[in-house]
């Protein structure tokens, strides 16, 4: 399939990442791992079945969308892939097997069997070292209270099972954010069943980007997961980004009341 020898990207493709709104000057950062469905040439169509190509397991259908939705509204810098998550997933660290998955949910993926070492390491040098180097430095660049946020979608249904839950508010050692989110769900998003790390956690080892990029900051973070379903029209997207723009509002107060109320009586806070 790849001459080993050629690059993964060759120079006529797009980086495989970008940022949106860089100099955004809101207090999120926004990341959407699984934003894009983009296979480079030269792993062709990684052997997918063509019902499958842009199927939940490429990328998660309508998260982009939301990302950029909820970068307009609280003027947030997005980092995004673009590429997608089963030529490298980059929620996950090169040493996790599911980091270049040969099979998702039901959906084989021939391209990414048997990969030898090299081939591996090559995924992890073209996708992930820059989406990761891309992301510290948006990060480094911040000045003030900054957290983190990624922006994920899940299936409806999973291996035969219906999820109950519609939207997910994720966290890994720092609960800080998604608890404060979870308070404003009703206000903001009342219609939806609104759970604390559903319909997966940590232990699923889902929380990577959260892991590697905000904990060690000591930065605020939450992982969200809306179910797609949700997504599915520009309509729905606006609705759950405005909700979600309020609850992000809302629990960023709440996580910062101090560091205002410090930067409000002139004794400048740590942030
Ligand atoms: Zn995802």
């Amino acid at each position: 399939m790849q001459d080993a020898d050629a690059p993964l990207l060759d120079g006529d493709e797009a980086p495989p990442v970008e940022v949106l709104n860089p100099a955004g000057r809101g207090r999120a950062v926004l990341v959407c791992e699984h934003a894009s469905s983009a296979v480079p040439a030269a792993l062709g169509d990684l052997g997918l079945h063509p019902d499958d190509r842009l199927s939940h397991a490429v990328w998660d259908i309508g998260a982009l969308a939301l990302a950029r939705g909820l970068s307009a509204a609280l003027d947030a810098p997005l980092v995004a892939a673009r590429v997608s998550r089963l030529v490298y997933d980059c929620n996950r660290p090169p040493e996790a097997a599911d980091a270049i998955p040969a099979q998702s949910e039901r959906i084989a993926v021939p391209g990414n069997r048997g990969l030898s070492p090299a081939a591996r390491a090559a995924r992890v040098e073209a996708v992930y070292r820059p989406f990761e180097r891309c992301l510290r430095a948006t990060l480094d660049a911040r000045r003030g209270p900054t957290v983190l946020v990624t922006v994920h979608s899940f299936t409806p249904v999973y291996h035969g099972q219906p999820r109950a839950v519609d939207l997910g508010l994720l966290h890994d050692a720092d609960p800080r954010l998604a608890d404060a989110m979870l308070a404003a769900a009703p206000a903001h998003l009342p219609a939806l069943d609104t759970r604390l790390n559903a319909p997966y956690d940590a232990g699923d080892g889902v929380t990577h980007t959260l892991r590697a990029h905000a904990v060690p900051r000591g930065m605020p973070n939450v992982m969200i997961e809306v179910k797609n379903s949700l997504l599915g029209d520009a309509g729905g997207i606006a609705a759950i980004a405005d909700g979600l723009a309020g609850m992000l509002g809302t629990a960023l107060a709440a996580c910062f009341a101090d560091a205002d109320a410090d930067a409000a009586a002139g004794r400048g806070g740590t942030g």
